[in-house]
């Protein structure tokens, strides 16, 4: 999926890495847009109007991603691709300097609300013209599979770290809570850490995955309200969740609201997130109210 992971775990029997490797690869294989041959890419080739059997999985995994779109009102949207790909970024990175003109084109075709999940058995379909990218809450989803695998090996704690989602659980050795460090934008040092017993962590920031243009940064976190992307003081944002996958999708979409719009939403729906915002000299750092009990005195 393009970056590394690390899983810690302390287990009945060490769980052999080529059960990781395999459960890594089948997801690979139904989330990814760098693999034409993928479930999702293959489900994004079919026209409107066609209700495409799915697995499970990928199912589950748009139906969470449609979920969060409606809940932060689209700021996280997974028919975002064709932005994504009109910025210069993504597997069908196509044109680096889009003019006004090819951002409204493009987002004509942005709308959560055009893809539809039955379940039972699980089809999805696009009531219109539409291109899923999954990859603000495919790695988060991974380490929640992941987290599943050592569950099922009875391991009595673990804490999986894949591009920048964690889960935790049980104790870290010594005993206690995990101590999970939150980097500085700056690449220098931590600007906190957060104790966790059991749950999930991600991070979202405009300052690892950006391309240069005109003096200036062009994040590959996109606006799917504007069709821009994202430009405003928020260098990174840092979600708790029970599940990677929601704190993965949160993250992204809380980095496109803002710290304003985003402290309001965490607030208003009880989610712990933490802001780090770019000021005079330094960053900011700024916790919503559901997040204080996790940091430090
Ligand atoms: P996040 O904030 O978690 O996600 C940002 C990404 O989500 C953007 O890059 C864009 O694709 C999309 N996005 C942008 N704006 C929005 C929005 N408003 N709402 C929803 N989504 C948005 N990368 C590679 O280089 N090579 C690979 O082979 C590769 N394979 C992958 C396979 C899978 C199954 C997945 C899920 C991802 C893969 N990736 C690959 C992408 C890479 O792993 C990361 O997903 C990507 O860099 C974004 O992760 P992040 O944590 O940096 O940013």
């Amino acid at each position: 999926m393009g970056t590394a992971y690390a899983i810690q775990a302390d287990c009945p029997q060490a769980l052999p890495e080529r059960r990781v490797e395999a459960e890594l690869s089948r997801l690979d294989r139904l989330l990814s847009t760098y693999d034409p041959d993928s479930e999702l890419s293959r489900f994004n080739a079919q026209p409107p109007g066609v209700a495409v059997p799915v697995s499970d999985g990928l199912g589950a995994v748009v139906d969470a991603a449609v979920t969060v779109a409606e809940e932060t009102d689209g700021a996280f949207d997974p028919t975002v691709a064709p932005l994504v790909a009109l910025w210069g970024f993504g597997a069908q990175a196509v044109r680096a300097t889009p003019d006004d003109r090819d951002v409204a084109e493009a987002l004509a075709a942005v709308d959560y609300r055009r893809v539809v999940y039955q379940d039972d058995p699980p089809r999805l379909r696009k009531a219109a013209r539409a291109h899923l990218d999954l990859s603000a809450i495919g790695k988060g989803y991974a380490v929640d599979r992941l987290a599943d695998l050592l569950d099922d090996a009875q391991c009595r704690s673990f804490l999986i770290e894949f591009g920048g989602e964690i889960r935790v659980s049980g104790s870290a050795p010594g005993g206690g809570p995990w101590r999970l460090g939150v980097e500085s934008p700056s690449g220098s040092g931590l600007v906190t850490t957060i104790a966790l017993e059991t749950g999930s962590l991600a991070t979202s920031g405009d300052y690892r995955q950006y391309r240069e243009h005109d003096g200036g940064r062009v994040s590959h976190v996109i606006d799917p309200r504007t069709g821009y992307p994202i430009r405003h003081r928020l260098a990174s944002v840092t979600v708790l969740a029970e599940t990677a996958a929601e704190a993965d999708a949160y993250a992204t979409a809380l980095l496109v609201m803002g710290d304003r719009e985003g402290m309001r939403f965490a607030d208003a729906t009880g989610l712990a997130a933490l802001f780090v915002v770019r000021a005079e000299r330094d960053f900011e750092v700024l916790p919503s109210r559901a997040m204080v009990p996790y940091l430090p005195g």
